[in-house]
């Protein structure tokens, strides 16, 4: 039999495409959450935050030289852990997108990483968190560039991403497909170091190269098949290829899988600027192209039908996993009873906060309260009337702020508003017009009720836990000069 192309159901077709991107974003969110769990437990600490700030403000090739050792032997174990869970580069930067410590290659420093790394000059630019893949001088990737903030100033940042290889990894424990990666030529002449252009050999594709990671590790077919079948549907993918948009090729011959239908799925991967920039290609077994072949129609239907469902299933089970991730979330940032944030969600939101203010200079006021004689109300009403209370005040309380203000349970009776853009001035109005919408609110059991109210604003040297010892030593002040009244900086 002559090698040929077969002509398929589009279904099939589209179905093939489906089952591979959802299977292949799988496997990239759980590199990412990899990533992100690494920077947040054991990267984004008090000591990376000033080793950057040091490194960040000198310009002496010595002391920046003891940095990077320092820094190098600090998270040297922690690399080849990362390693092993499949994190290729680790790499910080400084504010300035110079390139600081590449862990993949230790000995190159210094060059700058402007229009070559888009993601890190993201970072530096906005300051936030950018996750996209991207090509690069030595490899490529999908990488994740968290900023750092060495007491709300920007320090640098840090990359920490995975190769296609990782995520064909994970792909491939649960599926034995043929997997390639192929990227843009130009972007390889461009973009990569000269001496690291051999880790790209040419592919059939025209326009594309292969990464050679990837091409070494294929369980299901040879180098030699795989030659075959992309030699053969070069001509009939490049007419999709110019479209951007993913797709699905079949073919069959004797001398690949004795004449089984192989389906051929192209993913197109997209870069920060959403320039489509390399393809994953999957290569698998179709049984359902070979019944189709057999021309058993019936079954046909019913198996593409089924496999249809399947993939509903499993883009409903990656839905819900997602859905609960963030509930747990919400779970953990929130208090049950009065569903405003508790202390650990407005530490969160304050830390970002306070480097908002540090970093546009704006003002940032703080209002803590506690609802006095509270325990009376227990003793009287019993604790049940008590929560009543405490939602109810919670309620009036979130009625008379902004959107952008934050409140939060700080825990028993005690609550805290965050007033971005306020001044202490605006601030004590709030607490003073607060404090009367108390006073005046009947909350049945008891009728009456009062709160003491400490109001400060953050200044420039100091850090949130300064701040909120002041603003707790206010509100304390004011239970003693005899409750139900505020005490600010204005006043002291
Ligand atoms: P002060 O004016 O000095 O603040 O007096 P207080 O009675 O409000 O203060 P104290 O700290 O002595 O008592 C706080 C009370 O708040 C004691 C505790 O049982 C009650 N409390 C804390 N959390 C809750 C809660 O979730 N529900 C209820 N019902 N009561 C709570
Ligand atoms: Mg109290
Ligand atoms: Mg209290």
């Amino acid at each position: 039999m002559k090698d040929k192309q077969i002509v398929t159901n589009e279904f099939v077709k589209k179905r093939n495409v489906y089952d591979f991107g959802l299977h292949t974003e799988f496997a990239k969110t759980y590199m990412h959450d990899i990533a992100q769990v690494i920077f947040d437990t054991k990267i984004d600490s008090k000591y990376t935050q000033k080793l950057m700030y040091e490194a960040s403000h000198t310009s002496n090739k010595k002391e920046l030289s003891e940095l990077r050792n320092e820094l190098s032997t600090h998270f040297d174990e922690l690399y080849h852990y990362m390693q092993t869970q499949g994190i290729r580069q680790f790499h910080f930067h400084l504010p300035d997108a110079v390139s600081f410590l590449r862990f993949h290659k230790p000995k190159k420093f210094g060059d700058s990483l402007v229009g070559i790394r888009p993601t890190v000059e993201y970072v530096n630019k906005h300051h936030r968190q950018v996750t996209a893949f991207e090509e690069g001088r030595i490899f490529n990737g999908f990488r994740n560039v968290y900023p750092i903030f060495y007491n709300g100033e920007f320090v640098g940042s840090v990359e920490i991403s995975s190769s296609f290889a990782a995520i064909q990894e994970i792909m491939q424990r649960t599926q034995k497909a043929s997997l390639l990666f192929m990227i843009s030529s130009d972007i390889v002449s461009q973009k990569v170091f000269n001496s690291e252009q051999s880790h790209y050999v040419k592919s059939e594709f025209c326009g594309f190269m292969f990464d050679k990671q990837v091409l070494s590790n294929q369980p299901e077919l040879t180098l030699e098949q795989l030659h075959i079948i992309n030699e053969a549907i070069a001509s009939e993918a490049k007419k999709y290829i110019d479209t951007e948009k993913s797709f699905s090729l079949c073919f069959r011959s004797d001398k690949v899988f004795n004449n089984k239908s192989i389906s051929i799925d192209f993913l197109p991967v997209f870069n920060l600027q959403g320039k489509k920039v390399a393809y994953i290609i999957n290569y698998e077994i179709d049984e359902v192209l070979d019944l189709l072949s057999a021309k058993n129609k019936t079954l046909i239907v019913i198996l593409s039908i089924l496999s249809f469902v399947l993939s509903l299933i499993l883009s409903l089970i990656y839905r819900y996993f997602k859905t609960r991730e963030a509930s747990i979330h919400e779970m953990a940032t929130h208090d049950a009873l009065t569903k405003i944030y508790n202390r650990y969600g407005l530490q969160e939101v304050l830390e970002q906060k306070v480097g908002e203010f540090k970093r546009y200079k704006r003002d940032l006021s703080v209002i803590f309260f506690d609802i006095d004689h509270f325990k009376q109300v227990n003793d009287t009403y019993g604790h049940s009337a008590g929560d009543e209370v405490l939602k109810k005040l919670s309620n009036l309380i979130a009625q008379n702020i902004r959107t952008s203000d934050i409140f939060a349970r700080w825990g028993g009776e005690e609550f805290i508003l965050v007033l971005p853009e306020t001044s202490l001035f605006d601030a004590v109005i709030l607490a003073e017009k607060l404090r009367k919408k108390i006073e005046e609110y009947d909350f049945e059991k008891p009728p009456h009720l009062t709160c003491s109210f400490g109001v400060t604003d953050m200044n420039e040297h100091e850090d949130e836990k300064e701040m909120l010892r002041r603003v707790d030593e206010f509100l304390y002040r004011a239970k003693e000069l005899g409750r139900n009244r505020i005490v600010s900086d204005i006043e002291t």
